[in-house]
């Protein structure tokens, strides 16, 4: 089973009943980058820029950014990476911001909220940004967007640092992992290219379960109806947009959690390179129908559990 993934890992995510679905990588890293492609990945759906923050005295500089985002593009020869602005906060604190604890706290300046504090941080990781985008496809993803007020002052923000360096018109999304969001997403929908659902906290944040803590985080499965039924929201508002929808949470690696989010028409789904072989595999043996069965279940059931206990051939 899993040699026959292995081989196959290049083939396409297509159901039986020709449904595909977009197999990409989350990366933190360049060296993940090459590994993602030998995985199979058909591009890279997610990079956690943080890796650059984290573990030193101060911020990288413009260059040294740069060259990260375009060493990572250029080993994708023209396949294409969406690359999430800095999330720092939550579980990733960085000390040199001289930011307290509580600044950082998942409820406090999170993601984009740091970016908005801190323009000089945000501005310089955008040209970065641009500038990298001239060797490959870059999409550009922003964490932590609480309301469509937020995604419009950074959408001019990246608009004004493009000119700034007249770099090319890349993609902008939103990352759908806080509840407001989903609420908003009709509006979202309208302003921004596409939408990528972290299930990791829009799963905390629904739940209202801290997700590193040691009792409470293992009850948070994404796979709640509660989580579900906020995605199924979000990929209605984004299509009714035309725009299409991700998923780069932790669900997506999960091979009942890939089947239900087929089901309920997510677009693209991105995971550790090391699942991808699987995930294909177990998606080119499923029927579409059978799995639009399968999401419409799940969004009924009462929680988690019961949601893993639904039979699935
Ligand atoms: C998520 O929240 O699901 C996500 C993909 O982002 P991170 O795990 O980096 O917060
Ligand atoms: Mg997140």
């Amino acid at each position: 089973q899993r040699k026959r993934a292995w081989t196959d890992r290049f083939q396409p995510a297509l159901t039986q009943d020709g449904h595909r679905m977009e197999v990409v990588a989350n990366i933190a890293r360049v060296a993940e980058a090459e590994e993602a492609l030998k995985a199979g990945a058909e591009g890279i759906g997610l990079v956690r820029t943080e890796f650059l923050f984290l573990d030193r005295e101060h911020a990288p500089s413009e260059d040294e950014q740069y060259e990260s985002y375009k060493a990572m593009v250029k080993a994708l020869n023209g396949l294409p990476m969406v690359l999430r602005t800095i999330d720092i906060g939550g579980d990733k604190p960085v000390d040199y911001l001289g930011m307290s604890e509580r600044d950082l706290s998942f409820l406090g300046l999170r993601g984009i909220r740091i970016g908005l504090a801190r323009p000089d941080i945000l501005r310089t990781q955008l040209r970065a940004v641009y500038r990298a985008a001239q060797h490959g496809e870059i999409k550009l993803l922003f964490p932590m967007i609480a309301t469509s007020n937020d995604f419009r002052r950074i959408r001019n923000i990246s608009e004004s640092v493009r000119q700034e360096i007249d770099g090319p018109r890349i993609e902008l999304g939103v990352m759908i992992e806080v509840p407001s969001a989903v609420i908003m997403a009709s509006e979202l929908a309208k302003v921004a290219d596409f939408f990528s659902v972290g299930t990791n906290d829009l799963t905390q944040y629904a739940l209202a379960v801290d997700r590193t803590h040691p009792l409470l985080a293992k009850r948070a499965d994404g796979l709640h109806p509660v989580v579900l039924r906020l995605i199924d929201m979000a990929t209605k508002a984004a299509h009714a947009e035309g725009k299409w929808i991700g998923v780069c949470g932790g669900i997506a690696a999960d091979t009942l959690g890939a089947q239900i989010l087929t089901g309920l028409g997510i677009d693209e789904l991105s995971m550790p390179p090391s699942v991808i072989p699987g995930i294909k595999e177990k998606l080119r043996k499923s029927h579409f129908s059978e799995l639009q069965r399968l999401a419409k279940r799940a969004l009924q059931q009462e929680d988690a559990v019961a949601v893993r206990l639904l039979p699935i051939k």
